[in-house]
């Protein structure tokens, strides 16, 4: 599987913050990228057990309907005292409105009912390269840290102002973007899909 500068690249993704860092991630290996809302793709339901597998689903659905290659992501937050929840579920904890001070709200609730010390937590991501009606291929990264509550900063998306990577004394709503997007889950798992040699060189 080899995609060409000058490629069309669907971002199957309709989450404005994922589509911003992924096609930053693309912007140096002369990448066409295209958000799957351009393009008036559906979101399909996300029925997968795995980060890899709703992933998968989400490429499948976006190139075959899209007919140029699609690049899907699927990540969340896995908190180790609540057992990795909210884990598959992260969007979903933010309710209809997917609004995330609901999500984090209920992250801080579910660790003070449980009496939990262990305040540990990763993001992972799953990002899968589909071919339409071809090829797939599923490339994972994860970044390991601490939550802080309240929340914190305004960069970012989702769970970033609660999450502290390790080594770091901010939260990545408060971390420059361009520093989030060297380090993050997201950036771990492009960096193995450009080590597989799929795309071009940057420059
Ligand atoms: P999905 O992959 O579309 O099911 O949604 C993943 C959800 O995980 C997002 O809506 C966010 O809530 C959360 N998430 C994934 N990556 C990040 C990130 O980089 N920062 C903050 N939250 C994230």
């Amino acid at each position: 599987m080899k995609l060409p500068r000058g490629s069309i690249l669907i971002v199957a993704s309709h989450n404005p913050g994922k589509v911003r860092e992924i096609k930053a991630l693309l912007g140096p290996h002369g990448i066409e990228p295209r958000g799957a809302a351009e393009l008036h793709l559906p979101e399909p339901e996300e029925t997968g057990l795995t980060f890899a597998a709703n992933a998968e689903l989400k490429a499948r659905a976006a190139a075959d309907a899209g007919h140029h290659p699609a690049l899907a992501d699927d990540s969340g937050l896995w908190v180790n005292a609540l057992n990795g929840d909210p884990g598959i579920h992260s969007a979903r904890w933010a309710g209809p409105t997917k609004d995330f001070r609901i999500a984090m709200a209920r992250i801080e609730r579910e660790l003070l009912e449980k009496k939990a010390h262990d305040f540990s937590a990763k993001f992972v991501c799953a990002l899968s390269l589909a071919m339409p009606h071809g090829e797939i291929q599923t490339f994972e990264g994860e970044v390991h840290g601490h939550l802080t509550f309240p929340p914190r900063g305004t960069h970012g998306f989702g769970y970033d102002p609660i999450f502290i990577p390790t080594g770091h004394d901010q939260t990545f709503g408060e971390i420059d973007p361009h520093l989030k997007n060297a380090m993050s889950h997201r950036a771990r798992a492009f960096e193995k899909l450009l080590h597989s040699g799929i795309l071009a060189e940057s420059f």
